[in-house]
Formats: C-alpha cells, structure tokens, sequence
C-alpha cells in the first residue's frame, strides 16, 4: 500500500525532524508556577504577532475558544456565530455546557457574513431577552471553505460590537493562513478582536497547542480558566518549541498549501456535474459537491482510502480536502487523478459495486 495520501484535515500534519530537534532542546521549567522560559517565549511572541498585549498557551484551541467565552459570558448571554461555526457545531456544546452562553446562529455558506447580519440579531436590552454578548468569527472560516474575512469588515464588526457593548471574538485557527493569503500582517485582522487565537496543530505543523491572546485584563482571567479546566501544564516548554519551530520555519510555506489547493481544484474542475465551492480554493481548503454527479460522498470516499487518498465527507453529497505541510504537488495530482477516476468508475454504478 502507497503512504496515505490525507487531505481530510490540515491535523494530520507530523512533526518534521527539525521540529523534533527544537523540541529535543527546549528550555523547560513549570509552567503553571509561570517559570517555563520557552512557553513564556511563545506567548511574547505570540502576542506581538496578533498586536495583543499578553497571550496564553493552552493545549487546544477549542479550549482557547471556551475560554474565550467563559471569560467574556455570564449564563444567558448570546453569541453570534455563523451557522457552520466550529464553535457551535464541533466542540460538544462547549458554551452551553460551561459558560451557559448560547448562540445565535446566522445562516451562511461561506462562514462570512455582514454587520447589518448581526445587527440585526442583536438583542433588546430586556429583562426577558438573552443578552447579546459576543460576536464569533473564523479566520478562515473552516466549514466555509477557508475564506478569508475581510480587514474592512473585521474593523465594521468591532465597531458595532464598541457600540452595544460586545466583544469581538476571532476563532483564528487559521489566521496566518490569511495572513499569507492576503500578504497582510496577522495583526491587522487580530488587532481589533478583543480575544484572538492560532492553533498551533494544523497547517503550522505542531503535535499539540494554540495560543489565545488580547488584553492583559483578559488573559488574567482566561490564565484562571486555564487552571481551572486542567489545562495548566509543567514543562511546557517541550510543546512551546514546537509553536516557536513552526513560527519560523511554517508560515511563509503556507503560501505552498494555497497553491496545491488551486492546482487540486484546477485539476476537478472540468469533471462534469462535479462543482467546486463556489470562487473555488481561496486558502488550504476545498469542498466539492457531488450532487450533479449522482455519486453518494461515502462511495467516493471508501473508494478513494482503496487508493491511499483521505477526504472528509461532509454530508451526503459534499466533500471537504485540506491541503498542508505534509501534502506536496505529486501529492494533489496524485490525489486529483485518483478522484476523477473514481468518479468515472462509480458514476457507471454509483452504490460502488464491483463492475462485473
Ligand atoms: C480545529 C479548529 C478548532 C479547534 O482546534 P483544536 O486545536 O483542534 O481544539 C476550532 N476552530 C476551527 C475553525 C478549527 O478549524
């Protein structure tokens, strides 16, 4: 069997050698007695890099999202996040089930959305109505298909949440994917969020980490929810230099991931009845959708792991590719034929049966 060709998700990156070097290397102490030189190296650095004023290492970014929210909710207040958000979809009710906040969700396929969207969903100040609190977004918007928000509208967002009293919350798993994208400094899209963080697990190449920054005031707070959840460590610093790795050897090369994730589409893109996301690969994700083609996603995908190449089914006619550090050109073509003759194959018998 060929190695396994993953584009399910940007996660199924390895710690490269050098990185194992860094962490082999690593100046350690206890990090939950604040003495942990190398993990207090990637929370300076990672606050200047998202022009916040402190940061916070935390072992996942789901929970850097949940402490976001635990510090800036009471029970009962509302959050307003895309519908397809990771936040409200994919961390077990995290909201719900420790800050009690919920959300309000807003309807979109691309995971972006307006001010005049939130606006209009923001709340009455009411003795019976939730309390508009927090509004969410992805930088890039995951279930999305990576697409990038805007400065323009980030500094529209933050606007409107100063009016009414809210914080702007940046789900920033993959900002520097922007960041490359768009040529901007990662601060210019952070800067203006009141919370902020980066995962240090996908497309940068990390075993384990995300660092959630913003004010001191706020990582006061978040370092107390920390230790409260369990996520207050020891000798971080070995997972810290891995962050520290990555900063500098894997961000530019995101601009690589980008562009095997154009030549994936490019390579779909003429196979009739298959449609890609709409505007098609604007950073490391793609989602195809299969419904023209009549070929159930399940099929295409158990076909495809015959092959050595992994999608993440999405639903019954959608398929989602990331592209990473572990990914190479040979990789996506590989993957791109693979998929257009699978296609040709099951659209004969779409249930997958062997043709006799
Ligand atoms: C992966 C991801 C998360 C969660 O990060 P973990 O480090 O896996 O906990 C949150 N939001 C988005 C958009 C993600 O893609």
């Amino acid at each position: 069997m060929p190695r396994l060709i993953d584009l399910a998700a940007d996660t199924a990156t390895r710690p490269s050698k050098g990185m194992r070097q860094a962490i082999a290397a690593a100046p350690v102490g206890d990090e939950q007695r604040g003495e942990d030189p190398t993990t207090l190296a990637l929370e300076a650095r990672v606050a200047g890099l998202l022009g916040q004023e402190k940061a916070l290492f935390l072992p996942s970014g789901t929970m850097a999202n949940q402490i976001a929210f635990l510090v800036h909710c009471r029970a009962g207040d509302e959050i307003v996040c895309a519908e397809n958000a990771h936040v409200f979809g994919s961390e077990g009710a995290g909201a719900a089930a420790l800050s009690g906040a919920q959300f309000r969700p807003i309807e979109t396929a691309t995971g972006l959305f307006s001010v005049e969207d939130v606006a209009r969903r923001l709340r009455a100040p009411r003795h019976r109505s939730p309390r508009s609190r927090v509004i969410a977004i992805e930088q890039t918007t995951n279930r999305g298909g990576g697409r990038i928000w805007p400065e323009a509208d980030i500094l529209a967002l933050k606007a409107l949440a100063q009016e009414k009293g809210l914080a702007l919350h940046m789900d920033g798993a993959r900002l520097l994917n922007a960041a490359v994208a768009t040529g901007l400094a990662a601060a210019r899209f952070a800067a203006p969020c009141d919370s902020v963080w980066i995962d240090l697990s996908k497309g940068l190449g990390c075993p384990v980490g995300a660092v959630l920054a913003g004010p001191e005031a706020f990582i006061e707070e978040a370092l107390v929810w920390k230790h409260r959840l369990g996520g207050a460590m020891r000798q971080s610093g070995i997972l810290a230099a891995a962050g520290l790795y990555a900063l500098d050897h894997n961000v530019a090369r995101l601009a690589e991931d980008h562009a095997n994730a154009r030549r994936l589409a490019a390579l779909l893109g003429a196979v009739p009845g298959l449609a890609l996301q709409p505007g098609g690969a604007v950073t490391n994700i793609l989602f195809l959708d299969l419904s023209g083609t009549g070929v159930p996603a399940r099929a295409l995908a158990e076909a495809l792991l015959g092959e050595a190449v992994r999608v993440n089914v999405e639903g019954e006619s959608r398929i989602r590719m990331v592209t990473h550090l572990d990914i190479s050109a040979g990789d996506v073509e590989a993957a791109g034929r693979a998929i257009v003759a699978a296609l040709a194959r099951l659209r004969a018998d779409p249930q997958g049966h062997a043709v006799p």
